[in-house]
């Protein structure tokens, strides 16, 4: 924090490299590919250690297509996923030679054909069907429903392949499911396996191959007390059952979720008589997760202070809502001047954070061996409005 400012995430390459390979490695010799959801820490420095252990990148967006390729890594490995992408984004998409779109429904794959067939090339799909599975987690983060608004109905998903199948410009390559995030249980993950495999058996009896099979990301981790699951017995479950067709899987939290801490500094102590109140640098704006999900992050102080207040501490930033706040009710011991570390910060953190209230975005640090980089500088004051204009009259 000397160096850097206040607040701050600080990412550790070691555990980044360590969680990816544990999905990477749990797959042997199958046939697989571990595509990094890109949305829950997009930092270049992120993708580039990423890239360099041969990740591929599950991406939703334009900026993070470029995204990708500025990091180093390669088009040939990336997934486009996202329920309405435009016609610009899918003709970058082909023009650098991405693996293959994920379809989110009859709408996107027309325009796709289209794209294709105006660039006179072929578009690799997978029809991302919704096999209505319940993921017991967050309603804002389940999205296998069949109330949600991603993918096709899994049994509208035969007529899509079939009109696929008729285009010269559409090679199909996988179906592709994700049912939510932040899954700690592994039997959701299973009972949509089943019920994509009897799709895929569905369509190898009308002529239509199936060469991988995408089982999405939402693989969760502890905020808490969760128990997360075990993912090399996930995936020995999933290969038990798959035959040899090549898996993907697009982690993205279970990557960098808890190789991430936010560092954020006690400005005041504010107690009165019900309640006590540690008002910190850090706010909504900078963690959205506390505010949008009610998540939990555990808060740890970066240097124990046996001199301070002992109390059952609200974490509340400067904004001007009462949502922002970071924690509730933390038994700590505090002084002004203190810096608290919150936990598992790394994925949705960072990227989820805004100007809002004018608040500059904070710096991003990442820790590799004993030595620690800048990843991304601290907004200043001016970056806040330099792309704005008066009017002039
Ligand atoms: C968000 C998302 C992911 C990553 O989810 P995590 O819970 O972070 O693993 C993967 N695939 C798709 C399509 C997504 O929307």
């Amino acid at each position: 924090m000397q160096c850097y400012g206040s607040p701050l995430y600080v990412y550790s390459r070691t555990d980044i490299e360590k969680n990816w390979r544990e999905f990477d490695s749990a797959f042997g010799q199958h046939p697989h590919l571990v595509c990094y959801a890109v949305k829950a820490n997009s930092n270049i420095a992120v993708l580039n250690v990423l890239a360099k252990i041969g990740a591929g990148f599950d991406i939703v967006s334009i900026g993070e297509l470029e995204r990708v390729l500025a990091a180093g890594g390669e088009a040939s490995k990336c997934v486009f996923s996202g329920v309405a992408k435009t016609q610009a984004e899918i003709k970058r998409g082909l023009e650098v030679g991405i693996r293959c779109f994920n379809v989110e429904s009859a709408a996107e794959l027309v325009r796709i054909e289209q794209v294709a067939s105006s660039l006179n090339t072929q578009a690799s799909i997978s029809i991302r069907v919704n096999p209505n599975v319940d993921a017991k987690t967050h309603p804002y983060i389940s999205t296998g429903l069949k109330e949600n608004k991603f993918g096709v109905d899994i049994d509208d998903a035969l007529e899509l392949y079939k009109t696929a199948q008729q285009s010269e410009h559409l090679l199909i390559k996988g179906l592709d499911c994700h049912i939510g995030s932040q899954i700690t249980d592994v039997s959701p993950f299973i009972d949509a396996l089943d019920k994509v495999l009897d799709l895929i058996e569905v369509l190898k009896n009308q002529g239509i191959d199936i060469e991988h099979l995408d089982l999405g990301g939402g693989v969760g981790i502890t905020y808490d007390n969760e128990v997360p699951l075990d993912i090399a017995a996930y995936v020995a479950q999933v290969l038990k059952k798959v035959g040899d067709l090549e898996i993907i899987l697009e982690p993205g939290r279970a990557i960098v979720g808890n190789a991430g801490v936010f560092i954020t500094k006690v400005e005041f102590l504010k107690q009165n008589s019900d309640k006590s109140f540690a008002l910190i640098d850090g706010a909504m704006n900078d963690l959205l997760r506390p505010a949008f999900y009610n998540a939990y992050h555990h808060v740890l102080p970066v240097r124990e202070n046996s001199k301070g207040v002992d109390a059952k501490w609200d974490l509340v930033g400067p904004i001007c809502e009462t949502g922002d706040f970071l924690a509730k009710d933390r038994h700590l011991s505090l002084s002004e001047g203190d810096y608290l570390a919150l936990m598992s910060a790394g994925a949705y953190g960072f990227t989820m954070s805004s100007n809002y209230n004018s608040r500059p975005r904070v710096a991003e640090v990442m820790v590799s061996d004993s030595e620690h980089h800048l990843i991304r500088k601290r907004e200043t004051i001016q970056d806040l409005f330099n792309t704005e204009y008066l009017i002039n009259d």
